[in-house]
């Protein structure tokens, strides 16, 4: 950044006081940042701009939550819907960033090196590594070319790995389309495409989940279904403990919790196992797994994780059915056969 005449400063504490000490009373600088869709993102936002000049983009998503909406203007409270609408809108969309008219070399983001922290195995985190994991996953044996087949089995390495940089920003959700729709193009192999757009579609759920956040943002703590807000649980500290440590006596289960406190990261079907073991046998309430995962992933995103737990839970609007428990002996024969 300094060969470019600019620098980097790294600052812990809180957003917009940071801001203001940088700022030092030049209410005139503008700030450039991605809008954020949690309530936490949207009042530092607020307390940012009383300060600056704050431009606000939508990097975090392909498409502003703005622009997919129902015919009357609604959000969409169903994914394939919401999926229907959204390509009509991408289709539309004009990609490819033009680095050189922003003066920007590509190649000088790869020497941005943020460490998340939160775990001693955490990944390093560098632009560098998100693009290497992103040709591995796509390249002639990459996880790409079994991901309609395999990627649900927890024991084989076919998911692309991209969450935690994803979160981080060190790679965004247009560079991802970008390189689907690629993959796309590249071949008329109707078993790869499938698998491209089995992975595609999962990038669509993201979209769908920080567009609902946006529209709903009481979502993250709050039940989407109203009728399933009262629900009476039983929040055992000691069946929540035997979670959180991976004690409670199913294999699949507790190699999952340890395996999340250990990384910081696990396969989506273990999220949805021990979601659903801590929700519907345990009968836990979902914000309080959620907040164990706030903790621990080191891809956390409020978005997509309240999302998803309500979508486990039972309690979204497109959700797993309230009476849908999966069975964690099954599950591990099935998506860990050899344990
Ligand atoms: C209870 C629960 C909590 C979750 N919390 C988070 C979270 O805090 N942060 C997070 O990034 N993901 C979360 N997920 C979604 C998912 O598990 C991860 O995104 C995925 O496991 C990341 O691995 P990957 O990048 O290899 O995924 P891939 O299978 O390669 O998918 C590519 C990308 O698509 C998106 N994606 C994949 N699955 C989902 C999904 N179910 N919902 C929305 N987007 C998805 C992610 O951005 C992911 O990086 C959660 C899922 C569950 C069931």
């Amino acid at each position: 950044m300094r060969e470019i005449g600019s620098r980097l400063l790294i600052k812990q504490g809180d957003t917009a006081q940071e801001l203001a000490k940088i700022i030092d009373g030049e209410s005139t600088i503008p700030v450039f940042a991605n809008a954020g869709y949690s309530r936490h993102s949207k009042f530092v936002e607020s307390q940012v701009a009383r300060h600056t000049q704050l431009r606000l983009f939508s990097g975090q998503v392909t498409i502003d939550p703005s622009g997919v909406s129902k015919e009357n203007g609604e959000p969409f409270k169903v994914y394939s819907a919401f999926r229907r609408k959204w390509e009509q809108v991408y289709q539309k969309k004009i990609f490819r960033t033009d680095y050189q008219s922003l003066g920007i070399k590509p190649e000088i983001m790869s020497s941005c090196d943020l460490h998340s922290g939160k775990n001693s195995l955490a990944r390093s985190s560098t632009r560098a590594n998100a693009v290497r994991t992103l040709r591995k996953f796509t390249g002639l044996k990459g996880g790409i070319n079994r991901y309609s087949e395999l990627s649900d089995r927890v024991d084989q390495n076919t998911t692309s790995g991209m969450s935690e940089f994803i979160s981080l920003g060190l790679i965004g959700p247009n560079e991802l389309f970008e390189v689907a729709d690629y993959l796309r193009y590249s071949s008329d192999d109707n078993r790869y495409l499938g698998s491209v757009n089995s992975w595609r579609n999962q990038l669509i759920w993201r979209e769908f989940f920080k567009h609902s956040l946006d529209h709903f943002p009481d979502s993250e703590n709050q039940s989407l279904n109203p009728n399933l807000e009262s629900i009476d649980w039983i929040n055992q500290k000691v069946d929540i403990d035997a979670w959180n440590d991976g004690e409670t006596g199913y294999p699949i289960v507790d190699a999952a919790m340890r395996q999340l406190s250990e990384d910081g990261w696990i396969h989506n079907r273990l999220r949805m196992i021990v979601a659903s073991f801590l929700v519907k046998d345990l009968l836990v309430d979902w914000r309080i797994g959620a907040n164990w995962f706030h903790d621990k992933l080191v891809d956390y995103d409020s978005a997509l994780n309240s999302g998803n737990w309500q979508w486990v839970a039972g309690t979204g609007f497109d959700a797993s059915p309230f009476f849908r428990v999966f069975n964690p002996v099954l599950q591990g024969r099935k998506f860990d056969p050899k344990g």
